[in-house]
């Protein structure tokens, strides 16, 4: 037991990986660990799950580099994607090395590209714009920068070709069905197929909802984590959430009615209360600024959240009936209490609450099958 701690269940992340084999059991599975796996500690992850997905995908070269290093350290190797491509200062000749794949989205990488001498060394997707309007060509000009990129000495052909939702969390959404015909499209104009190589626009949200998304090649990453990507209570896909977010009450005091608690005296108490006082703080990466009453769990009930979140500690309103003992844990999402539900609760996602997650809370891993 030790304070603000991550507790990833690896058991939990091979069941996903399960759901998404039987929802799209002809697509390649490529696992998206960018921001250290949403938090969940990419390294050991990648080292755990290796065996059960067909690469995986970052989006930085330095990720990369961490990851095939961590790979290798357990003696194993897998394909790695970046999602942004090379950015305009990365060295284009470590591609090469590691043998990564690349996005490629625009011109100037192309351009960079026909500099290398080297014959079919990267391997690259090409990423078509369908509406998402951040990366990606034109599809006005898409056929014409595709050819481009094949005539790359460096190249390697077929070049695979991916693309990205905007809208594939909102279930009715047309966006989504529009985009996939722009997709097809541009897969249709290309005259030579042998040209082709893999085809992707399925993240989370498109493999989950959208059956003519899955392609050769899908794309998850919240929902290999057991998080839902649509809007809570969602539809039930079977996910187990894997992550723990949890500390333990270091402390518990009697207090009077009128009473404030924290900083600026935000909250004071209606009733005489047991307060109970965690480790955890925005330090740890929980959001300082959340709506009164965001629950907690501890010994299997839901308590609220009291005052303002301090660095390193907040209170809980344990009520007065409580038998609660210091050094029990308490719980901020996981099993019982969904990530989700407290993203509905505060107003930020899913994504960003894991993602703000700090070094400082420790990752530990269960893992029943190995
Ligand atoms: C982050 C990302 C994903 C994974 O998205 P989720 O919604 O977490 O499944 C897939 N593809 C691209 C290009 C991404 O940037």
């Amino acid at each position: 037991m030790s304070v603000a701690s991550i507790v990833v269940d690896i058991d939990a992340i091979l069941h996903n990986i399960g759901v998404f084999r039987k929802i799209a059991p002809n697509s390649e599975l490529i696992a998206v660990v960018k921001a250290n796996a949403y938090a969940h500690g990419k390294t050991v992850l990648a080292q755990q799950i290796c065996h059960h997905v067909d690469g995986f995908a970052v989006a930085r070269l330095d990720e990369a580099i961490q990851l095939i290093n961590a790979l290798k350290k357990v003696g194993k190797t897998k394909r790695i994607i970046l999602l942004e491509g090379f950015f305009i200062h990365d060295n284009l000749n470590d591609l090469i090395k590691y043998g990564f794949e690349t996005v490629i989205h625009s011109s100037w990488q192309i351009d960079a590209l026909k500099q290398m001498a080297d014959k079919e060394k990267i391997t690259t997707w090409f990423k078509i714009d369908t509406g998402m309007h951040r990366l990606g060509f034109n599809p006005a000009d898409a056929s014409h920068c595709f050819s481009q990129l094949l005539s790359c000495n460096v190249v390697k052909k077929p070049v695979h070709i991916l693309s990205h939702f905007c809208c594939a969390d909102e279930i009715t959404s047309n966006k989504t069905i529009e985009q996939m015909a722009i997709f097809d499209q541009f897969i249709d104009s290309i005259k030579d197929k042998t040209t082709i190589g893999k085809q992707s626009i399925a993240a989370s949200a498109g493999l989950l909802a959208w059956s003519d998304a899955r392609r050769d090649v899908v794309r998850p990453g919240i929902s290999l984590y057991g998080v839902s990507p649509f809007e809570y209570p969602q539809t039930d896909f079977d996910l187990k959430p894997a992550m723990t977010f949890k500390s333990e009450l270091i402390a518990i005091r009697t207090h009077q009615q009128g009473e404030s608690v924290g900083y600026g005296q935000t909250w004071q108490s209606p009733n005489d209360t047991i307060l109970g006082v965690v480790a955890m703080g925005y330090g740890d990466g929980y959001p300082r600024n959340i709506p009164h009453n965001t629950p907690v769990l501890i010994n299997g009930r839901k308590v609220p959240i009291v005052g303002r979140v301090s660095m390193d500690m907040i209170v809980v309103d344990l009520g007065l009936a409580s038998q609660d003992k210091l050094g029990d844990e308490v719980i901020f999402w996981g099993n019982e209490l969904p990530v989700e539900e407290i993203a509905a609760h505060t107003k930020i996602s899913a994504y960003e609450l894991l993602t703000r997650l700090t070094a400082r809370a420790n990752i530990s891993y269960i893992n029943k099958q190995a």
